[in-house]
């Protein structure tokens, strides 16, 4: 059997499953490297990733380790981040949130008792939320037709204040601002709005507090690097620079995909591993882009500074003083927040050998295309995004660089082939688009799969590991004889 991978994101490479099971797989990116947005950039002895800088759920990542008959310990070396993140306020107020929840649950005792009864309650219902989901979402696409769910799902189904709200959840429970704000951060981790999301995104602080923060150590990208060298090892064919521009298919089965080249390649299955919003034109579907449903975009600024700003922690987030008002500018207004909150990444080993440090600042933006972000306002956003950074009393960034480097949502946009520049594919606002996102075993084309970010069950390394997965496993299942 031969497969064609479209696009050799995280999801692509995973797909490392298919060939373990003897299959032969050819892997195609429009872009030099592997890895899609899981990406590198270097420069003068600074190494920075240009994608995520989280790892959560290490042992979905094992897993597929485990797998193809390899140990995660052979290949990376994963380091426990304890605190989780340092968050400075405009007000002065600084919060560090320690990796344990019984930890976590001491902080709060001290700097807002009153919520302690709350952030358990809150903590509670991620919990339940991540039960279920561990028998149901994340094993196979949701309501999937005619297959009842497992009893032990229906039992857990009744979960209060799980289907509200989010933000509206959060204040019910939390008095504290600052402790609300922290809390409504965590649905931008699926590129959402907290004030439009479900309050089941609640598992995702469960998640990070049950089962850590971590860094693999020399950066995110080795996770990449390592999949890519096991790929190239295990016979995978590799084609970058390859531009799939057609996927071809005939009575409703897929029969191989078109190159920009011009060439034709065969295959019994295609995975589709681009963004949900572009697959419609592949199969010559053209549908409208529609900038409402996207999930947020982002400003990436990458400093290589010859000294390290003071106390400056692995991750910080410096919040801005209005979040609803931040969001309201992202998915109403749709132009770059007034006031952004900062998110300032410095991993201790990034910096040249002589000293100086690789920060990476990352601001959200919305996901809505060129028509609401135009080059002219990099320069622009950067202003606001450095005015932060100094407020927060990091120092002037500018005086200290020595190399530098910036991504926006045109450039996400022309480098990922992501409509609008979105790093999540739809956003998770309303019930429907946060649990019924595309299927992994497409609906309308026989031997068409797809895997990744804008597909089931979601963004964020773990989820698109997760889609890689039930991917690959439904089409072991249809590939029997
Ligand atoms: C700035 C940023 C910060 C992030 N931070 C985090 C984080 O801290 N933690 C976390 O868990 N996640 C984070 N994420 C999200 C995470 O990186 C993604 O969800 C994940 O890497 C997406 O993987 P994917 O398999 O969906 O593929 P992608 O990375 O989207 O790659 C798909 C590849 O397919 C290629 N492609 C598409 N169409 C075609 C075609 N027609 N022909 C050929 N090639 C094609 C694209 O160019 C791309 O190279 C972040 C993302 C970004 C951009």
């Amino acid at each position: 059997m031969r497969a064609v991978i479209v696009g050799a994101g995280l999801a692509g490479l995973a797909a490392l499953r298919l060939r373990q099971a003897g299959w032969q797989v050819v892997l195609c990116d429009n872009a030099r490297d592997l890895g899609g947005k899981m990406s590198r950039w270097c420069a003068r002895g600074y190494r920075f990733d240009t994608g995520p800088t989280l790892l959560t759920m290490p042992q979905i990542l094992r897993r597929l380790y485990q797998d193809i008959g390899e140990r995660l310990e052979d290949h990376l070396q994963l380091e426990a981040l304890d605190p989780h993140a340092v968050y400075l306020y405009p007000d002065g107020r600084r919060i560090e949130v320690p990796a344990k929840f019984e930890a976590w649950l001491e902080t709060v005792r001290r700097i807002a008792p009153e919520d302690v009864e709350g952030v358990r309650q809150l903590h509670a219902v991620g919990e339940r939320i991540y039960r279920l989901s561990e028998i149901t979402f994340f094993l196979r696409d949701p309501l999937i037709p005619l297959r009842a769910p497992p009893a032990a799902a229906l039992r857990l189904l009744p979960i209060r204040h799980a289907w509200g709200n989010y933000a509206n959840t959060v204040a019910r429970f939390l008095k504290s601002p600052h402790l609300r704000q922290i809390y409504n951060r965590y649905p931008t981790y699926v590129g959402s709005s907290p004030f439009q999301t479900p309050a089941t995104l609640l598992v995702i602080p469960y998640i990070e507090h049950t089962f850590g923060a971590w860094y693999p150590i020399g950066g995110m990208y080795r996770i990449t690097e390592s999949l890519g060298e096991l790929a190239a090892r295990r016979g995978v064919e590799i084609l970058t620079q390859t531009r799939i521009t057609a996927i071809l298919h005939r009575g409703g089965r897929v029969e191989g995909v078109r190159a920009d080249s011009g060439g034709r390649i065969e295959a019994d299955a295609v995975v589709f591993n681009g963004d949900a919003a572009s697959l419609s034109e592949l199969l010559g579907e053209k549908e409208p882009f529609d900038p409402v449903g996207r999930s947020l975009s982002g400003v990436v600024l990458l400093y290589g500074l010859r000294r390290s700003p003071a106390a400056l922690y692995h991750h910080t987030v410096l919040f801005s003083s209005d979040y609803e008002q931040e969001f309201r500018e992202l998915f109403e207004h749709r132009f770059f927040p007034s006031e952004p909150t900062v998110y300032v990444n410095a991993p201790p080993d990034a910096g040249p050998p002589g000293g100086g440090q690789a920060v990476y600042l990352m601001a959200n933006a919305p996901g809505a295309g060129e028509a609401s972000w135009f080059e002219t306002h990099a320069d622009e956003a950067r202003r606001r995004v450095l005015k932060r950074v100094e407020g927060a009393g990091l120092g002037n960034f500018e005086q200290d660089t020595e190399v530098f480097d910036t991504w926006s949502p045109v450039r996400f946009e022309q480098r990922y082939l992501s409509p609008g520049g979105s790093i999540y594919g739809w956003n998770s606002h309303g019930w429907r688009r946060a649990f019924l996102r595309p299927p992994n075993r497409h609906p309308g084309y026989r031997g068409l799969y797809c895997a990744g970010g804008s597909f089931h069950p979601g963004g964020g390394v773990p989820m698109v590991l997760l889609s890689a997965e039930i991917a690959v496993r439904q089409m072991l299942e249809d590939s029997k004889p």
